[in-house]
């Protein structure tokens, strides 16, 4: 396969996080550094042959404080400067990097274009940092293309330690070493080496490539998650399930999808779904699927009306309820969108 990219053009989209932080002499704290310098901390971004224009959210943002609102205006830029790019580039805090590609994913229609993110565990300006790395490895992804002259990969993605994610597969996993991330239920779409290998044959791509970009900025938050555990009280899972501000719940389960067989905790479900919530059965593993058929504890949550999220990661499940509740305020096709592989972010 030949990958060209001297004609391409890459916005890079700096919002904040580890990635940006330069030691302040005086306090030695970590503070974002001046993006317009991000030549003089990256000069291997000069020797591209192709622009890489760069645009600074405003305020920087430590990703612990993403909210949707953040997403949308997201959306909007990439939206708004569409046509004049090959491809996005996102440098974002880690910790809910996983949250905000998933997010993307959902809210962008008709991607024909890379929208890639990218963060380090160190700041760019420590000798040993995995930032620049990271960086120039998400612009040479985003800027590929094929003898067609179509992005190679077309799709939200998260590019971390040399691996490159399908962003709504993906999770943080590890809090110190530089492999942040996984995606534990596909493989990476393409790994960096000596050069970019790409798997194609994971990578999705659009029909029509001429189908043009479309955003949804309509997000309905009203979703809660139910983590599961031993000692969970009814008062607590009441509390949740029925409560007057949620319209949806994840409920993170054990194994292949098992909750707690005691009638309390069936009856407070079943109340829930006869108020018309929506409830998702996603596991709490790192990997594998839900099948509410294999145990009787299992099997009682699907007969009282509880759907399963198969193999959907929580970040994903999210973020695809806040954008189809937000396109609908019917709960049925709500519930029907959420058992479809819609961005690639379940196997069924
Ligand atoms: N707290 C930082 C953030 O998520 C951590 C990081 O960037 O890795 O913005």
């Amino acid at each position: 396969m030949n990958v060209m990219n001297s004609k391409a053009a890459i916005l890079l989209i700096y919002t904040g996080g580890t990635i940006g932080m330069k030691e302040d002499p005086e306090d030695q704290a970590l503070k974002p550094f001046d993006f317009s310098q991000i030549l003089e901390e990256v000069p291997e971004l000069g020797k591209f042959a192709f622009k890489v224009d760069a645009y600074t959210f405003s305020p920087l943002i430590d990703s612990s404080d993403v909210e949707p609102a953040f997403w949308v205006d997201l959306a909007r830029l990439i939206h708004s400067r569409y046509d004049d790019y090959d491809g996005f580039v996102i440098l974002h805090g880690t910790d809910t990097m996983a949250f905000s590609a998933a997010a993307l994913s959902f809210m962008l229609d008709g991607l024909t274009k890379p929208v890639i993110f990218t963060g380090s565990q160190l700041p760019i300006g420590r000798p040993r940092t995995d930032g620049k790395e990271n960086l120039v490895s998400a612009v040479e992804i985003a800027s590929a293309k094929d003898e067609n002259g179509h992005s190679i990969v077309p799709e939200v993605c998260i590019c971390f330690d040399s691996l490159l994610f399908r962003g709504n597969r993906s999770t943080k996993a590890d809090a110190e070493n530089f492999n942040a991330f996984r995606s534990p239920d596909i493989a990476p779409l393409a790994e960096a080496g000596i050069s970019i290998r790409y798997d194609r044959r994971l990578i999705r791509y659009p029909e029509d490539w001429n189908v043009g970009l479309t955003i949804n900025t309509n997000l309905d938050t009203r979703v809660s998650i139910l983590k599961i555990h031993p000692g969970i009280t009814p008062q607590v899972v009441r509390n949740i399930l029925l409560g007057a501000e949620t319209r949806a719940v994840i409920i993170e389960t054990y194994g292949s999808g098992n909750a707690i067989s005691r009638d309390w905790f069936i009856d407070i479900v079943r109340q829930a779904v006869s108020m018309n919530k929506i409830l998702v059965n996603v596991t709490q593993c790192l990997a594998g699927r839900v099948n509410m058929d294999i145990y009787a504890t299992g099997k009682k949550l699907k007969e009282s009306g509880v759907i399963t999220g198969y193999d959907i990661r929580t970040e994903s499940a999210l973020a695809k309820l806040f954008v189809l509740m937000g396109k609908s305020q019917d709960n049925d096709w709500v519930k029907s969108m959420m058992e479809q592989d819609l961005k690639g972010e379940i196997s069924r």
